[in-house]
């Protein structure tokens, strides 16, 4: 199920029913964090806290080329590394030039009998790649690929059914999609091209790992496609090509767990691509441009079709998409209607669409599910299907095993017949599909203005479903060395290209809007065919609170406000610019002998800090910057390298912008006070940090994909007698209460908080810190399901000082009646905090935007006992999304370690 249904359909949601839809998926990643310590994983698989487990995806090596931006391993690196591959394994993305079928032998999985899907009698994770092998070698339509692999390293695999194709049919093809995209004004004359062109349908199954049947439907699908001698099928297969990516989540199927191996809901990461899973969709759709795409999902009675409810995507070509996707969502609604069940008989309820049937609360606001990103690559009509009867959770340990398997026969017809009535619908609809995708990359080359799509375009659409923006002419990333962001700006720079935006550099240096920029400055030229994709990403997003009462998931994201680049629309372009395939190298060192510095005001920044403390570099912390020995000068180069990190020299400007040394280690509660210039023989002596957390996955991921040793904890694992020797810092979000901690677990907690470090997070956090008597200061609650952009202050702290101008939050907190030994890192802007997301005050008018006015929103301080706090009321590593602000955790935890550091 996806936690995201509030309301029935016909009802607009009421507002209370909007918390679930985000705090189970919060919690259900605590239980997950949580649990894997104590309990062995369904699927014999390591779990979070096996020390067997794979390494943390953070920034992986593969040899030769530039550094790698994306601080998830990344795009073009991985790509890179996947091209080297073994044949079988060489992802499709990459093969235009061969023919189907191409009779990949996949190799076979181990047998699991602990795979969730059995008990349902679904196909197991280890069953698909026999029954893919048999496939692939009875007919000559099947062709499966292995695409890459889930975080716990399972094979992902893509399945194309078409008609034979030669090598040289194949690259026609790929020359008319590549066309399609590149000059879409020339596709569109083409009266030719769609006679020829075999439009692309992609099927997505199983991306939450418990709701099954996407995937079983799917390989049903495939099979009869396989082997039918239906003359509209031989017909379909000539004119289409057909992509199942069977099972999206293979470790949620196996584990009977709606997120990956690594704790992420998969559908929540597409503007994110934190987990291999996505980053492989994302290729899918990058490679194989849909017209239509399904996502799978399970459970909602009777059977969810997307359209959805407004708000909708502002950066979408609305008008031919809720064309395509209404009509599909009606015939999907007949043929799973058609398929016979009753409410009486079955237990089936009649199919909803609520883009008809709800007033909101199902939303396509946020490019963060699968059918919402697709569109960005083309997709003209995408949906998410519910289908209806459920069979995880605690159905799926309370019902007997016969009724399930019932069920799953029920779920596994009813996904079967949503692609049915799909790829009739492409079939029957499909040259006007191929002009439509044309005609979205077309204005988006011709740098049309947003079209605000014609009240009544189908039925129902009125003026609360229409949604504009507007384009700038470009966006400009500098990234000259000077910048302040350099390294931040070439990961934002990986990841649009990463996302097939285009990306250019200039090469003189030009002016535009009264400023100019220097040579090497990036150039975003909004006249592209993914110029919806570059804009959801880059844009500062809207405050849509005003608009509608519920949202789904959430409101806001940025990554030109969050990533920590500078990202500057400008409104006219004339620059000399050169297309770019990765960005350009951002790490050295001075050639000048001596100690270094290295700042820390970015992930990348972190990252590299924390190699080298893990080499054991002798590292003093000076608060903001690290002060590196001359005699570490080769670990510096190789970590430069490495990470796009840029030292300084040590002595002159260590780089530590608006934070300083002193306070560091002053050990009071003032922190950094004003600038003592950064000499190599200040700060304090600084080791690697172990840090144990009570996290949620996505804290957990992030702390590290930073680098940082980390040690999940709980109320759980501190009752049974945690042994705190090897932690530094505590860091609290989730799964620990100090109120039921028992008195062992208590003593041996406070001789861990007589100088050791702690940092929360939220309100588990909060209530932490006053349980246990930790910094003065009462903790004031946002609305719950308030969300997205705040525009920030720092106050130049040695956590604060140097954060970007915005954060983000999810159920946001502040904090009042602070005592003497608290100082203020960061506030909410006196003059407003929400830039974009939805935030309104509750039914008594507290808890709104106006109330977090000027309100402090970070603080830090040293409790009496002498342990050194953070508290967090913003959301720094939400989703592994706000990748500017996880600099400002690090700092955080680099400043609770050291001011606490006593001599040996
Ligand atoms: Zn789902």
């Amino acid at each position: 199920m996806d936690p995201r249904l509030r309301a029935p359909a016909g009802l607009p949601a009421a507002p209370s029913a909007r918390l679930p839809a985000r705090l189970p998926a919060r919690l259900l990643g605590v239980v997950v964090a949580v649990a894997l310590i104590v309990v062995p994983q369904a699927g014999g698989l390591p779990a979070l806290a096996d020390p067997a487990e794979p390494a943390p995806p953070a920034v992986r090596d593969f040899g030769n080329g530039p550094e790698r931006n994306e601080v998830a391993a990344g795009t073009p690196g991985e790509a890179a590394a996947l091209r080297g591959a073994p044949a079988g394994e060489r992802p499709y993305g990459w093969s235009h030039d061969r023919g189907y079928p191409r009779r990949t032998r996949l190799p076979l999985p181990p047998e699991n009998p602990a795979d969730a899907s059995i008990k349902l009698g679904l196909v197991p994770y280890h069953g698909i790649a026999p029954k893919l092998n048999d496939l692939q070698w009875r007919g000559d339509r099947v062709s499966a690929e292995i695409i890459g692999s889930s975080a716990q390293g399972r094979d992902l695999y893509l399945v194309t059914v078409t008609a034979p194709e030669s090598a040289a049919q194949a690259r026609e093809q790929a020359r008319i999609r590549e066309r399609i995209g590149d000059d879409p004004a020339a596709a569109a004359r083409d009266r030719k091209l769609a006679r020829t062109y075999k439009a692309p349908i992609f099927v997505n199954g199983n991306i939450h790992g418990n709701e099954w049947e996407g995937a079983d439907a799917a390989l049903r699908t495939i099979e009869q496609l396989a082997t039918s001698t239906d003359p509209a099928v031989t017909d379909l297969l000539k004119r289409t090509r057909l992509y199942f990516n069977v099972t999206a989540n293979p470790d949620g199927r196996v584990n009977n767990a709606r997120q990956n191996g690594a704790g992420f809901d998969l559908n929540r990461d597409f503007v994110t691509a934190s987990q291999p899973e996505v980053r492989a969709m994302r290729q899918i759709m990058i490679d194989t441009q849909p017209v239509a795409m399904l996502d799978l999902h399970g459970y909602v009675n009777g059977t969810l079709i997307e359209p959805t409810t407004p708000p909708h995507g502002a950066n979408y070509e609305y008008d031919l998409f809720i064309t395509n996707a209404y009509a599909n969502g009606l015939g999907m609604e007949a043929a799973i209607n058609g398929l016979g069940y009753t409410p009486a008989k079955d237990g089936v309820e009649p199919a909803q669409i609520p883009f008809r049937d709800s007033a909101e609360g199902w939303d396509d606001w946020p490019p963060i599910f699968t059918p919402q990103y697709a569109p960005f690559h083309g997709a003209v009509a995408a949906h998410t299907v519910e289908i209806p009867l459920r069979v995880n959770g605690s159905a799926y340990d309370q019902t007997p095993a016969e009724e399930l398997r019932r069920r799953s026969a029920v779920n596994t017809d009813v996904a079967a017949a949503a692609i049915r009535a799909t790829y009739g619908f492409v079939r029957s609809r499909h040259d006007r599909l191929i002009a439509d995708q044309i005609e979205v990359f077309r204005r988006g080359a011709a740098g049309e203005p947003s079209k605000p799509v014609p009240l009544g375009i189908v039925p129902g659409f009125g003026p609360e479903d229409v949604y504009t923006t507007t384009f700038p002419r470009a966006y400009v990333i500098p990234a000259g060395s000077g910048q302040r962001s350099a390294t931040a700006a070439a990961r934002l720079v990986d990841h649009l290209i990463a996302n097939d935006v285009r990306v250019e550099r200039a090469r003189s240096s030009f002016r535009s809007g009264g400023r100019t920029y220097p040579a090497g400055s990036y150039v975003v030229d909004m006249r592209q065919p993914k110029r919806g994709l570059a804009n959801v990403m880059l844009e500062p997003g809207a405050d849509i609170s005003p608009r509608v009462d519920a949202m789904y998931d959430i409101s806001g994201w940025s990554h030109a406000l969050l990533w920590g680049a500078t990202v500057e629309p400008v409104s006219s372009l004339r620059a000399d610019t050169v297309s770019v395939k990765v960005a350009a190298p951002t790490g050295s060192v001075p050639r000048a002998p001596g100690p270094l510095a290295l700042r820390v005001g970015d992930a990348k920044e972190v990252r590299a800090l924390n190699d080298l403390l893990a080499q054991g570099v002798a590292v003093t912390w000076n608060g903001g910057a690290a002060i590196i020995p001359a005699s570490a000068r080769n670990a510096a180069r190789t970590v430069a390298e490495r990470h796009g990190v840029a030292f300084t020299p040590a002595g002159g400007h260590a780089g530590a912008h608006g934070s300083s040394p002193g306070g560091a280690q002053s050990g009071t509660s003032s922190g950094a006070s004003a600038g003592t210039p950064a000499g190599a023989a200040a700060g304090t002596p600084l080791g690697q940090v172990r840090v144990a957390a009570a996290a949620s996955a996505d804290e957990l991921f992030t702390l590290r994909e930073l680098g940082f040793p980390v040690t999940p904890v709980s109320t759980a694992v501190l009752n049974a007698g945690f042994d705190w020797s090897g932690t530094d810092v505590l860091y609290v979000s989730s799964g620990l209460s100090h109120a039921t901690l028992n008195p062992a677990a208590r003593t041996a907690l406070e001789a861990f908080l007589a100088g050791g470090g702690v940092i929360t997070r939220g309100q588990t956090g909060a209530r932490f810190n006053t349980d246990a008597g930790l910094l003065t200061a009462t903790t004031v609650p946002g609305r719950g399901d308030a969300n997205g952009v705040v525009r920030t202050v720092a106050s130049g702290g040695p956590v604060g000082g140097g954060s970007p101008a915005h954060s983000f939050v999810y159920s946001p907190l502040w904090f009042t009646g602070l005592g003497p030994e608290v100082t203020v890192e960061q506030s909410y802007a006196a003059d407003g905090p929400l830039v974009s997301g939805h935030w309104r005050p509750d039914g008594q008018g507290a808890g709104g935007p106006d109330a977090a006015r000027g309100q402090a929103a970070v603080v830090s301080g040293r409790d009496e006992r002498g342990a050194a706090v953070v508290l967090f009321g913003t959301e720094p590593m939400f989703r592994n999304h706000p990748k500017g602000l996880f600099a400002q955790v690090a700092r955080a935890v680099y400043w609770s370690s050291s001011v606490t550091v006593t001599t040996p």
